[in-house]
């Protein structure tokens, strides 16, 4: 529905989805916003998930999927980390809005006064609050286009006061587009491609009085022409406005297969803009890339989300599966990602020699005592036998209690996290964040987003980082490495290549004798692009490629 999309102020699509969840809403969501990047728009995107939780934080990846993280210190949906991916630009802890959010404004402005006396009501005040914040993401960005996500699916019960925010902008003369992103099954017993469920999808959206502009259709084939001129007619969409995304080999060709079906143009019009073709050689050549990338690199990555099943191990770590298959790409590699259980290690070390059958090794992020003593292990046996190590965050930890025990002679060296008794305290909790856990103050409370450190001329993080003495990466952790233990560390032969300007906390470690030990107390995975790697995962892939 076409409503007064022309002016020069800032323009919202509004991407739903239809029929199933996971359906790569994000994706394609990332990818028009890419598609409007390239044509010279500065474009933002917003998630919203419908979800009481205030943010992602307090939430177990094994159920939620990764936490991101902004560089403001936002605990988001892993959504945000596929913008930010594709755009490469920062999104902010305002790109991330939450029921619980939403709620949580409104009744503070309520108990505020804020209200003049009226009786607060679900309906306008709930819908009001949400274009509140979607146009306040638009004026503090400058963004001529704001992308907004909706979760969950059309029919839902909790993304109903949503869908009714933009569903008032729209009415009230706002720039706003509708692009509905749906499954299209093709059962097995009739190996035929079935349009059905799509077009209900899209009439439960016309209940609450949505028309989309684009049903974006996504599917394991492409669309073929019949179904599409079908979902054209039943959901009254022009047939050049259903576009076909189906299961490509990786999600960075999306774009390119959007734009080459004219979606930017169709979007374009919609909006009464001019249309520049040609502007996708960045992500072409990044396609190229990854179909030329022939050597194989097998990255292992140890772990402990496993307890669940195979099918939430991927987007628990997505941000480290993105930033080591980018890294391998931009090295002609082809990535390999073995997923290793840190179990497996302590019940059997004899397993530790399928390490030697790995270019490289990563122990990610972690919390708590499940698999530690086997991502340690893993660590020994990357040290020892010259495999490069790659640590993020938990990793960094586990590498100093390993280099502490077996190396600088510390005996049962721990965690306070692990063992709070421990004789050799090496990695503590802070004074600060202390209080925050006694008052079991958990949500947003540990150290979080951008963090500088002061890197140490010479050293391989320096050299990695292009000779940088200073460089910003985001947090997500309580404990440190212990300060008193530094000089006895640094004595046995640990070098600490960055720290906190106040020199207060260790931000990376390395090991000088060893083709590529590295780690770092941030998690350089937040900040890997598709068309830029970060520099450390880069540096990581080229240790791993000549080993
Ligand atoms: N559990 C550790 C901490 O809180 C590491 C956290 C992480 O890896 N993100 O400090």
């Amino acid at each position: 529905m076409l409503n007064h999309r022309h002016g020069n102020g800032c323009r919202f699509i509004v991407v739903t989805g239809g029929v199933i969840s996971g359906l790569g809403k994000g994706v394609t969501t990332a990818s028009i916003a890419a598609l409007l990047q390239a044509q010279g728009y500065k474009v933002t995107s917003i998630k919203i998930d419908p979800y009481i939780n205030v943010d992602a934080g307090t939430m177990r990846p094994t159920e939620h999927g990764e936490v991101y993280v902004t560089y403001d210190g936002g605990e988001t949906d892993q959504d945000l980390g596929t913008y930010e991916r594709f755009l490469g630009v920062p999104m902010s802890k305002e790109n991330s809005i939450t029921t619980g959010q939403v709620y949580q404004t409104v009744i503070a402005k309520e108990r505020n006064l804020e209200y003049d006396g009226k009786c607060v009501e679900v309906i306008p005040h709930i819908p009001q609050e949400v274009e509140r914040r979607v146009k306040e993401v638009a004026k503090n960005t400058k963004a001529d286009f704001v992308m907004i996500e909706v979760g969950g699916t059309s029919g839902d019960y909790q993304n109903v006061l949503f869908l009714d925010a933009f569903r008032r902008m729209h009415l009230a003369g706002d720039p706003v587009a509708f692009v509905h992103v749906v499954y299209l099954p093709i059962p097995g017993n009739l190996g035929e491609m079935k349009t059905k469920p799509a077009q209900l999808s899209v009439r439960m959206l016309y209940e609450v009085g949505v028309t989309p502009d684009f049903i974006v259709t996504r599917s394991s084939k492409p669309l073929d022409a019949p179904r599409r001129e079908k979902i054209g007619t039943f959901c009254n969409v022009a047939p050049t406005r259903v576009i076909s995304n189906p299961d490509l080999p990786t999600t960075y060709q999306v774009p390119d297969h959007l734009e080459e079906q004219g979606m930017t143009k169709e979007l374009l019009t919609l909006f009464d803009l001019p249309y520049k073709p040609n502007r996708l050689a960045a992500w072409k050549t990044l396609v190229k890339k990854i179909s030329n990338a022939k050597k194989p690199a097998r990255i292992g990555i140890v772990g402990k989300y496993f307890d669940i099943g195979d099918f939430t191990l991927e987007d628990s770590y997505i941000s480290v599966i993105e930033a080591i298959k980018t890294a391998c790409w931009h090295n002609g590699a082809k990535p390999e990602i073995v997923w290793i259980n840190a179990k497996d290690f302590e019940k059997d070390p004899k397993k530790l020699n399928s390490l030697d059958n790995l270019n490289g090794v990563i122990v990610p992020g972690g919390f708590g005592g499940s698999g530690v003593e086997g991502k340690i292990a893993a660590i020994q046996y990357c040290r020892e036998h010259k495999i490069p190590y790659l640590g993020l965050c938990y990793g960094l930890q586990m590498a100093v209690i390993e280099f502490a025990r077996h190396v600088a002679g510390l005996v049962g060296a721990n965690t306070t996290e692990i063992n709070p008794k421990t004789k050799h305290p090496v990695i503590i909790i802070l004074p600060e964040q202390a209080k925050n856990v006694k008052a079991k103050h958990y949500g947003a409370t540990m150290r979080l987003g951008n963090w500088t450190a002061t890197l140490k001329p010479n050293t391989k993080v320096w050299q990695l980082y292009g000779k940088k003495t200073q460089v910003v990466e985001r947090h997500r952790h309580r404990y440190e490495v212990n300060p008193d233990y530094i000089s006895q560390l640094e004595q046995a032969g640990l070098v600490f290549s960055g720290a906190s300007p106040d020199r207060k906390l260790m931000e990376y470690v390395e090991l000088p004798d060893h083709p590529f030990f590295v780690a770092t107390q941030a998690h350089p995975e937040f900040t890997s692009r598709a068309l830029e790697p970060n520099p450390l995962f880069n540096g990581f892939v080229k240790a791993c490629l000549s080993k």
